[in-house]
């Protein structure tokens, strides 16, 4: 299989049911979380696993997720206050969409997060530190933190203690793209300081020197 060919079976493409072909801005509470036929998605199906087309795609899923380990990252805590309860999650699918307006995204796949902020309509991005690992690992659920994450409040948004950059954003639109939604944010307010960044590489935390001497 070329290059080439690997790309195109990881591609499916939607078809907008809209004219506009934008989803609707955020789900109306009740809303099942995820209505293929309204997107005009072809649903996941139990019998598709079973094929030999469906090991091909998982087998270039995991490709893909390898390569894009190359493409090292810094590393978010996305936050969100949801009846009276922070709720946060570790994310690098994270990016600056434009600056006039402020826009940034925030590529959630299946998780709680993306349950709450049709809700919220508002998250926070804190950009970590290079000695905020542990709360990296933590709000990803792959281990604990032995220290206990601390917030702070920026008009009700809670946002991660000691980050070195914090973002508050109101959700203004959510696009269906494969297996995530992509929640764009504009971006209300900015904080930031000096220091160094954590970083995200080849599925490992830590800073630039780090990760070069791991390698
Ligand atoms: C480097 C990295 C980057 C990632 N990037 C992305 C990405 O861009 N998009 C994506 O969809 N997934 C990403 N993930 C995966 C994602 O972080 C996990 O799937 C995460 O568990 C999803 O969180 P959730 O909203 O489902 O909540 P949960 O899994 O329920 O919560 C996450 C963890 O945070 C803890 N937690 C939540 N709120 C609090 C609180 N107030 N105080 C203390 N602890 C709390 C929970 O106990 C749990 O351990 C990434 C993972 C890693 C390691």
């Amino acid at each position: 299989m070329s290059e080439r060919e690997g790309v195109a079976r990881l591609t499916r493409v939607a078809q907008p049911t809209s004219s506009s072909g934008l989803m609707s801005p955020v789900r109306p509470a009740g809303t099942p979380r995820t209505s293929y036929a309204r997107r005009g998605l072809q649903p996941h199906t139990g019998v598709a696993k079973l094929t030999p087309k469906a090991a091909a795609v998982e087998e270039a899923a995991r490709s893909l997720r390898q390569v894009m380990g190359r493409f090292a990252t810094g590393v978010t805590v996305i936050t969100t206050l949801h009846r009276d309860t922070i709720h946060g999650m570790t994310a690098n699918a994270f990016l600056s969409v434009s600056l006039r307006p402020p826009l940034v995204l925030v590529s959630l796949g299946r998780c709680r997060m993306g349950e709450m902020l049709p809700h919220t309509k508002r998250y926070g991005v804190s950009v970590l530190a290079h000695d905020q690992g542990d709360f990296a690992a933590h709000f990803a659920a792959q281990q604990t933190s032995p220290v206990e994450p601390a917030f702070v409040w920026h008009e009700g948004l809670p946002l991660l203690e000691g980050a070195l950059a914090h973002l508050v954003c109101k959700v203004i639109d959510v696009h269906a793209a494969g297996d995530h939604e992509l929640w764009i944010g504009e971006v209300e307010h900015v904080h930031q300081r000096d220091g160094e960044p954590l970083l995200f590489y080849t599925g490992r935390f830590g800073t630039v020197r780090d990760l070069d001497e791991q390698s």
